[in-house]
């Protein structure tokens, strides 16, 4: 059932995606789709779209607004130059002029069948005729070219995101035009990124930087002075800047708040985005749910399994990436991948998660915290008990080493038996003195520590009372010991725990040495320093031991398959008295070879 705990997460992880995945998220995602477009470098321009424009600085030069004479002769110069096609999207029903000066527009715009004037309104099926302007300029060619702030799917903040490109079977100006440049905007199924709304096909434009195209001034056009390659064979939009009425700007990607873009600029956006067929292309439903279902997991996967900083840099990371993934498929591909979802599948799914996360780690925390007051409860009483256990038996053993010293010194003679079952009561009495003594202090370390009574020692003198001690042991294996003592200055130090260190490091060397070796024993001073090196030529110690021979109760595994009987407990202790006098012990060895172990205190303790 392993796979229970997983399955059940990742489930619940999908749910939450797909209830995601039903929320309308306009405000969030119309945030990141304006980000990615202004924050795209532009795309390269067909140059084949200009902008004709009347703004302040004309009025001012002209001495009022253009009329239509003024019109007529601008159309005239423009149309000169052979344009592609003219569109006004300046309001014709606003400008003034008399009836001579209608006319003489109106036959101006009939020598050019590529004239257009697109207004706001939308002509239905069987209306046609509707958007007819008054005569002299009944013929003029009205086309629909609506703003797309229909406060409907992403447009609900008024921002122009969306253009007609078909409506009830009719293409719309745009695309019309574009066709006779660019053939493939000519059938519905070869132009890009196409949706169905209502009872029209739109695209969601592309957008260029505000002031892309280029800009001709309007009172230049009248005098003649214009860019020839600005006007052939380009679509000509002619429209207002005048910035007095709302109708003539729109909010676009580029200018939310401020900085409106002329009705004018939108239209060039348009032509653009058909002629170059670059609609954005949005990515199908099933593969957001499938995104937000995935990252959904990954999330709540993540904040249970791993560490906090860890979790928090591996979601940071995937959502910096996934953001960067579609910016540059925005950006190069013309896909539009739907953030806002994804995101609000990774910030519920942690902020859900989290506190769970919490609980769990509390329980594990509070059952571990248990565990370990058992455990320490349990080890005082281990310790307690070997402690008065090891006291209790010392009192016998004192007796029975006493007795027997009685018996070996009386002047009655014994026979060779006895003195030997004697010597051998005597032997193990001593063995198990030293044994118990071992306990009793590793006891006293664990229950209280040790107090040290420092007195000034030679090390040598202490080096060679042990030494005596163990000759017996040394000779019945037929060791030999070789001391190599340099004069030392007398430094600070437990004598009692110096001799314990001694007593166990030579020991084992005589315990794990083979019989006819030998045991260098050495003293030195160096760099501020006593160092006791006791080398051996023994069995040695596997290099996997080495790291632990210094902790309780550890035994390495040849020692532990070999007849040599031991504790575990005499390093731990040599190490733990070494480190009281501020000293260190180190251990160099190979097995077959021998041991060193090497002892260095401090000459000066503070
Ligand atoms: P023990 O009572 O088992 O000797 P110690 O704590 O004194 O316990 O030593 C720990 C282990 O380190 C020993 O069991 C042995 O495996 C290894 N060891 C210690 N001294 C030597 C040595 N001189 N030569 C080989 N192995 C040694």
């Amino acid at each position: 059932m392993k796979w229970l705990w997983p399955a059940l997460r990742s489930l619940f992880a999908v749910v939450v995606a797909f209830f995601i995945c039903q929320l309308h998220l306009d405000y969030i995602e119309s945030f990141f789709y304006d980000s990615r477009m202004a924050y795209t470098p532009g795309k390269t321009l067909s140059n084949r779209v200009s902008l004709v424009m009347v703004d302040a600085k004309t009025v001012e030069a002209l001495g009022g607004t253009p009329k239509f004479g003024l019109h007529a002769e601008a159309l005239r110069q423009i149309q000169a130059l052979k344009p592609f096609a003219v569109v006004y999207v300046s309001n014709l029903k606003a400008i003034e002029g008399s009836a001579t000066e209608k006319s003489e527009f109106a036959s101006e715009t009939s020598k050019n069948p590529r004239f257009y004037h697109v207004v706001d309104d939308l002509e239905m099926k069987g209306e046609s005729g509707k958007l007819r302007l008054p005569a002299p300029l009944e013929n003029i060619p009205l086309s629909s070219g609506p703003k797309t702030a229909d406060s409907k799917i992403l447009a609900k903040d008024g921002v122009t995101r969306r253009m007609l490109v078909n409506y009830q079977d009719q293409f719309m100006l745009h695309p019309h035009l574009a066709g006779e440049i660019n053939t493939e905007v000519r059938t519905l199924d070869s132009i890009q990124g196409l949706v169905d709304l209502y009872d029209s096909k739109q695209v969601y434009m592309r957008f260029q930087k505000p002031g892309s195209f280029p800009r001709l001034r309007f009172e230049d056009v009248v005098q003649g002075k214009l860019d020839p390659n600005l006007i052939k064979d380009r679509i000509v939009l002619v429209g207002d800047d005048l910035q007095i009425s709302h109708e003539d700007y729109v909010y676009t990607p580029f200018s939310r708040s401020d900085n409106f873009v002329t009705r004018t600029e939108m239209h060039a956006n348009m032509f653009e985005t058909m002629i170059e067929n670059s609609g954005l292309r949005k990515m199908p439903f099933w593969l957001t749910l499938l995104l937000t279902g995935l990252i959904s997991i990954l999330t709540v996967h993540v904040v249970l399994l791993l560490k906090p900083l860890k979790g928090i840099l591996i979601l940071g990371s995937t959502a910096f990436g996934f953001a960067l993934v579609s910016y540059l498929l925005f950006w190069i591909f013309d896909v539009w991948i739907d953030l806002s979802h994804p995101f609000l599948a990774i910030f519920l799914c942690y902020y859900f998660f989290i506190p769970y996360r919490l609980i769990v780690e509390n329980r594990k925390s509070w059952e571990y915290f248990q565990k370990n007051k058992l455990l320490t409860e349990v080890e005082e009483l281990k310790t307690n008990f070997i402690g008065m256990m090891s006291h209790d038996l010392k009192t016998p053993l004192a007796r029975i080493h006493g007795m027997t010293e009685i018996i070996v010194k009386d002047t009655n003679p014994l026979t060779s038996p006895q003195r030997e079952a004697l010597d051998m009561i005597k032997q193990s009495t001593e063995d198990l003195t030293k044994f118990i003594t071992t306990i009793l202090n590793y006891a006293k370390i664990e229950s209280q520590g040790v107090v040290l009574h420092l007195q000034s020692q030679d090390l040598n003198e202490i080096l060679k009372e042990v030494v005596r001690k163990n000759e017996f042991l040394a000779r019945v294996k037929h060791i030999q010991f070789v001391l190599e003592l340099e004069p030392l200055f007398s430094i600070p130090v437990d004598p009692n725990l110096m001799k314990q260190v001694f007593s166990n490091l030579i020991e084992n060397a005589v315990k794990y040495s083979p019989e006819d070796s030998k045991i260098l024993i050495s003293s030195d001073e160096k760099d501020g320093k006593v160092i006791i090196q006791v080398a051996d030529q023994g069995m040695g110690i596997p290099e996997d031991d080495l790291g632990h021979i210094f902790m309780k109760f550890f035994r390495s595994r040849n020692a532990k398959f070999s007849s040599v009987k031991g504790s575990g407990l005499g390093l731990y202790l040599t190490r733990y008295f070494v480190e009281l006098h501020n000293g260190q012990i180190f251990v160099e060895s190979s097995p077959g070879q021998g041991s060193t172990f090497t002892v260095e205190l401090p000459i000066k303790t503070n």
